[in-house]
């Protein structure tokens, strides 16, 4: 095989903190690409006529002509062309699913390693956070108000779109930080804080407006925000409730559902404690139930915090895991243990009600279910007892009902998601839009972000047909 056909196999791999090391700190475990890896990766590009990748992104970025620019070295550029489509590219390198996007489509993958798209996009993003954000053009004032619910990636997203078009945009989001899921969920080693607030900033910079503290349904409800003078409101609210098992001893002290973990974990720095009062305690033999990325992240982050042994005790086998495949690695290599084909059928506690003990059964695979893996059945007489002090359960969320309770007329699914026109965005009230996890339910970061740009492509031209009807 020739030097450059050589060349174009394997992608440049990511440095990252060594396993021994990185158990220990809460630092990015990934620290990204140096400008000659970028620019080698970025020269494996085939630059295809007709790309497929853009159509594995949701929020359609035109994945070729960055990458040119950086291979051409023109770094500036190549963050622009990002940004035309993507508000959040520091954020998006980070933790999109690219196997599963962008990169399931690219031509050299079919082959070889495809394009590291999400690596370049943090190379680029990352450089324009060093240099200071350049804003785009902003169009003329439109003298429309839009009440964007939720400071999450659809939110943001959203806002930030709804902003350039001239719109005046205040994002009303329940917790004292912006960023959802991004800021509370995904731990500090994964997505620093820092890069959240940076993107938040820019959003803030294109003009949109953020009030924390303000939970809609309770500070006031939607009927009242088009009362204060909102001309339409985006709900990106998210699936923010723990599911939980519903098994006996479930409530026993050291039983954390992993949203109060993660929280406490990220929004609380229980990890910084003493210097942030604000503690939490996990044993020396943790389970996490689960195994999504949820399930990763509460993994690590429990190692992080002295467990001895971590295990992940999930239902069904590898194959069936939904973690990204890098996080899954990562935990392997940082020495976190796999229970497959495992549940817990009750928790056992100790004479001051902590849990000691976790009685499991073991299964195996059938038929596939409706959600396309195989239903795990449990096998008979097989159950056997898991010494533990902690643990974390991960087995979903579901959306927050309280906007869907306040508002008259707002339809839902039986699973309690507000139903949408999956194109426009738009609920069953007029001028009222919804997306991301609260639509779909539990889904990703880029799927939240392309809801949040269809829906204020949409949101926008609402407002204009309305501006144009009220001339006349
Ligand atoms: C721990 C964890 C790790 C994850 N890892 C990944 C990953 O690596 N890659 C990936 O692609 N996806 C990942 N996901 C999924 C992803 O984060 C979500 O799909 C995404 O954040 C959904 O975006 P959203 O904007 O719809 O909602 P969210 O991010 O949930 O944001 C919703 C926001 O709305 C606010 N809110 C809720 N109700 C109200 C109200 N009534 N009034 C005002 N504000 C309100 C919430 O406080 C929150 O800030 C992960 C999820 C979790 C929990």
């Amino acid at each position: 095989m020739s030097k450059s056909k050589e060349k174009l196999k394997h992608s440049i791999p990511m440095p990252k903190q060594k396993p021994e090391d990185r158990i220990h700190n809460f630092n990015e475990v990934a620290s990204g690409y140096t400008k000659e890896q970028a620019i080698a990766e970025a020269e494996r590009c085939i630059q295809c006529p007709e790309p497929q990748c853009i159509k594995g992104c949701p929020v359609e970025l035109d994945v070729p002509a960055f990458i040119k620019l950086i291979k051409e070295r023109k770094f500036d550029e190549a963050i622009q062309k990002v940004k035309e489509a993507n508000s959040l590219p520091a954020i998006c390198g980070r933790v999109c699913p690219q196997e599963e996007q962008c990169q399931k489509f690219c031509t050299l993958g079919k082959k070889w390693d495809p394009i590291a798209i999400g690596r370049l996009e943090r190379f680029v993003a990352d450089l324009e956070l060093q240099k200071g954000i350049q804003l785009p053009p902003l169009s003329k004032r439109t003298g429309n108000k839009v009440a964007v619910i939720g400071a999450g990636p659809a939110g943001l997203t959203a806002a930030a779109d709804l902003a350039k078009l001239g719109h005046e945009v205040v994002i009303f989001e329940a917790l004292h930080a912006a960023g959802g899921v991004l800021m509370y969920g995904i731990p500090e080693f994964r997505l620093p804080k820092k890069v959240v607030e940076a993107e938040v900033a820019y959003v803030e910079k294109l003009g949109a407006k953020v009030r924390t503290d303000a939970l809609i349904g309770r500070s006031f409800t939607i009927d009242e925000l088009f009362k204060r003078g909102f001309d339409a409101v985006f709900i990106a609210t998210g699936a923010g409730l723990p599911r939980f098992l519903r098994l006996p001893g479930e409530n026993l002290g050291g039983i954390y559902s992993a949203n109060e973990f993660l929280i406490r974990m990220n929004l609380m720095k229980a990890y910084r404690f003493p210097e942030f009062d604000t503690p939490i305690k996990v044993g020396k033999r943790v389970a996490v139930i689960g195994s999504g990325n949820t399930a990763m992240d509460a993994a690590r982050s429990a190692l992080r915090l002295g467990a001895d042994e971590v295990w992940i005790v999930y239902r069904r086998s590898r194959n069936e895991m939904p973690a990204r495949e890098e996080e899954i690695e990562n935990a392997e290599e940082e020495g976190i243990q796999f229970k497959f084909l495992t549940t817990p059928v009750r928790f056992i506690g100790n004479e001051q009600d902590w849990v000691k003990g976790m009685e499991c059964i073991e299964m195996k695979l059938g038929e596939p279910d409706e959600s396309g893996r195989r239903r795990p059945i449990p096998i008979e007489g097989s159950e056997f007892i898991m010494d533990v002090d902690t643990v974390v359960i991960a087995i979903g969320r579901t959306p927050n009902p309280i906007i869907q309770r306040t508002t008259k007329g707002l339809e839902t699914t039986k699973w309690g998601t507000i139903i949408i026109n999956e194109e426009t965005g738009q609920t069953t009230l007029e001028g009222v839009y919804a997306g991301g996890d609260i639509a779909t339910g539990e889904a990703t970061v880029i799927s939240a972000m392309g809801a949040g740009k269809r829906a204020a492509k949409s949101i926008h031209e609402y407002l204009m047909k309305k501006r144009k009807s009220t001339r006349k």
